[in-house]
C-alpha cells in the first residue's frame, strides 16, 4: 500500500493506494483551510496528524509514501527517493515556486518524522518536461543572466501529462510511438507536445503563469505590459498578484469557474462571451503550434475539469480544424464520461477524453523507485 500526499499551501490531499488489489483507492480525502482564520486546522503538522489517523499511518502494510512536489528546479529529471540531500535541493527550488514548494516540504518533513522507517519518494510536476530540447526551453534573453537566475522553461502538470499521454498512446494502439498533444484544462491549464513518450514542448514556463488562458492566470502576455503597469503606479507585487490571481477568465468577466462562464455565455453576457472566446482562441493557437512542432499528430487528449467535462469547449476549440485532419464526432463528444475517443472514424488525428489520475501516477512512480532501490 502506498500513501500519496499532495501537501498544498492551504490543503492536504491524500489517497491510500493498493496497486495490486482489486480496489485501488482504499481511503482518500482532503484536509482543507489549513492556517485560515477560525479554522480548526492551524498548520500542516495538525493537517498531517488528521491524515495519519485517517490512513492508519502506523500500519505495517504501508510500504512507501509518494509526495507531489511542484518544482524540481533544474536538477530533478525524474522521481527520487527522499534523503536529506533531496530535501535540501527541493528547498533550493523554493524561489521558483514560493507558494508550492514550502508546503510540499512541510508534508515531507512531517511524514519523515512520523514514519522514519518508510521509503518516501518525491514526484515532481516539472520532471516529465525535463526532456524538452534547448530550442523549446530557452528564453531568448541574455544567456548569462538567464543561467544565473535559473530562467528557462520548466513546465508543470508533468505527472498528469505523463499519465494522460501514456493512456492516449495505448488508446490509439501506438503505446511506444504515438505523437500526442495533451491539453490539461483545470483551474490551471497547459498544453504539451509529447513524442513517443517524451515531452518535446509545453506551454507553461519558468512558472505556471505562461501559456493558456486559465481560471485566474493570464497566460501569455507581452512582457512589456508589466513595465507599463509598474510605471503607471502599480508595485511589482501588485502586478504579480494581478497576473496570477485576478486575470484569465476571472480578469475578463469576474468569474473563474468555467461552468458559470458557460452559463453566462449561453445567456448572452458579452463579458463572458469575450472571456470564453479568448480562452478558446488561445487553446486553438497552441494546438496549431504543437501540430507544427510534432509534424505528425496521432492523438489530441483532453483532461482536467474543463477538458473532461465540457463538450462545448472541445467542440469550439477544434471547430474548423478539418484541414489539419481533426474531425470531432458530435455524438461521441457529447457522450458519457470515462476514457474514450470522440473523433470520427475517418479523422486522421484521434481526439480523446482521458480523465487524469495524478495520484495513481504518483503511486506507480513511487512504487517503481522503491523497487529500483531494493534491487541490487
Ligand atoms: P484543479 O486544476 O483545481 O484540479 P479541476 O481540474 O477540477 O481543477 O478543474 C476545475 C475547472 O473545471 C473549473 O473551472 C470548473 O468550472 C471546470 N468544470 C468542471 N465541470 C465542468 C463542466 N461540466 N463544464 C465546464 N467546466 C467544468
Amino acid at each position: 500500500m502506498i500513501l500519496v500526499l499532495n501537501s498544498g499551501s492551504s490543503s492536504v490531499k491524500y489517497q491510500l493506494i493498493d496497486l495490486d488489489g482489486p480496489t485501488r483507492v482504499l481511503v482518500g480525502g482532503k484536509v482543507e483551510r489549513i492556517g485560515e482564520h477560525g479554522s480548526p486546522v492551524p498548520d500542516h503538522e495538525a493537517a498531517l496528524r488528521i491524515v495519519a489517523h485517517e490512513v492508519s499511518l502506523d500500519s505495517p502494510e504501508l510500504t512507501a509514501i509518494g509526495h507531489r512536489v511542484v518544482h524540481g528546479g533544474p536538477l530533478f529529471t525524474g522521481p527520487v527517493l527522499i534523503t536529506d540531500d533531496v530535501v535540501k535541493h527541493i528547498a533550493e527550488a523554493v524561489p521558483l515556486a514560493p507558494l508550492h514548494n514550502p508546503a510540499n516540504l512541510a508534508g515531507i518533513e512531517i511524514t519523515r518524522r512520523l514514519r522514519p522507517d518508510l521509503p518516501q519518494v518525491a514526484v515532481f510536476d516539472t520532471a516529465f518536461h525535463s526532456t524538452i530540447p534547448p530550442a523549446a526551453r530557452t528564453y531568448a534573453i541574455d544567456r548569462e543572466i538567464a543561467e544565473r537566475n535559473g530562467v528557462r522553461r520548466y513546465g508543470f502538470h508533468g505527472t498528469s501529462t505523463a499519465y494522460v499521454s501514456r493512456v492516449a498512446a495505448e488508446l490509439v494502439g501506438r503505446p511506444d510511438s504515438a505523437n500526442a498533444i495533451v491539453l490539461h484544462l483545470g483551474n490551471g491549464a497547459s498544453a504539451s507536445a509529447v513524442s513517443a513518450g517524451t515531452c518535446v514542448d509545453t506551454s507553461m514556463g519558468m512558472t505556471p503563469l505562461e501559456g493558456l488562458v486559465m481560471g485566474t492566470r493570464s497566460g501569455d502576455i507581452d512582457p512589456a505590459v508589466i513595465f507599463v503597469l509598474i510605471r503607471s503606479g502599480m508595485s511589482p507585487d501588485e502586478v504579480e498578484a494581478m497576473l496570477f490571481r485576478h486575470s484569465g477568465l476571472q480578469g475578463l468577466c469576474g468569474e473563474n469557474d468555467m461552468r458559470t462562464v458557460i452559463a453566462r455565455v449561453e445567456a448572452g453576457d458579452p463579458d463572458a462571451v469575450l472571456a470564453y472566446d479568448v480562452y478558446c482562441h488561445r487553446l486553438r493557437k497552441y494546438i496549431g503550434a504543437y501540430c507544427a512542432v510534432l509534424g505528425r499528430v496521432d492523438v489530441i487528449a483532453f483532461t482536467g475539469g474543463v477538458g473532461e467535462n465540457s463538450p462545448l469547449v472541445r467542440q469550439n476549440v477544434l471547430s474548423g480544424l478539418h484541414p489539419l485532419g481533426i474531425r470531432l464526432d458530435p455524438v461521441r463528444n457529447a457522450s458519457a464520461s470515462g476514457t474514450r475517443l470522440i473523433s470520427t472514424d475517418d479523422s486522421a488525428v484521434a481526439v480523446a477524453v482521458i480523465p487524469t489520475d495524478e495520484e495513481l501516477e504518483i503511486a506507480l512512480e513511487t512504487s517503481a523507485v522503491v523497487a529500483r532501490t531494493k534491487s541490487p
